[in-house]
């Protein structure tokens, strides 16, 4: 297609794929950044205790933030049939996880309870720990995360209700700024029937359900 300045969209996706690569950084180059962080706190990147902490936190960083290459969707592919038609609320509740805030990049430690009440197919529990996994393990804020599991799950699997709740501390106030230990943070999201049915909502807030 012509764009109208003799570029085709063909040429166009290419160049923007090459900018994508370049943006990117290597691994060698996020390694250089550790150590000039180290040398930024007044630390020597090359006594015994540090010279492989750049390697070690780049590699945990890939960890960290493993979600990005996850497909939230393939996870919640496979279903199962559901042939006696249940149909009460499915719930997971205390579903730890470690996520990092995209304001300060300190942990955000806590549980997810995830509830959704089918309308068909069902899926494996594991896999809605999957999908929990799947956006913390990213650069977030709790409020977005909390969001992202609810629609995930509500426009995947389509259950007549969704509904999800967070609870976590954040470091970046626990540990610096404020420095108030133990505070927790909660976020909830409800959709369906969750958000409709007030019963329903404060049963799952309530750990009735
Ligand atoms: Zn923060």
């Amino acid at each position: 297609m012509d764009l109208g300045n003799g570029v085709n969209k063909a040429q166009q996706t290419d160049v923007s794929e090459q900018i994508e690569q370049r943006r990117k950084p290597t691994k060698a180059q996020a390694e250089e950044a550790v150590k000039v962080l180290l040398e930024w706190i007044g630390e020597d990147p090359l006594r015994e205790g540090l010279h492989e902490t750049p390697s070690r936190v780049v590699k945990a960083w890939s960890e960290y933030t493993v979600g990005y290459a996850s497909d939230p969707v393939t996870i919640l592919t496979k279903t199962f049939e559901n042939p006696e038609g249940y149909s009460e609320a499915v719930v997971l509740r205390d579903i730890s996880f470690v996520s990092h805030c995209e304001h300060h990049m300190a942990p955000i430690t806590g549980f997810a309870d995830v509830a959704y009440i089918p309308s068909g197919r069902v899926v494996g529990i594991s896999k809605i720990a999957r999908i929990v996994e799947c956006f913390a393990r990213r650069l977030q804020t709790q409020e977005t995360m909390t969001a992202q599991i609810a629609n995930c799950i509500h426009d995947n699997l389509m259950p007549i209700g969704t509904a999800v709740r967070t609870r976590a501390t954040h470091a970046c106030m626990t540990n610096r700024g404020v420095c108030k230990a133990g505070t927790l943070l909660t976020a909830t999201a409800f959709r369906g029937e969750f958000e409709n049915n007030l019963t329903l909502k404060s049963q799952f807030l309530s750990a009735q359900i």
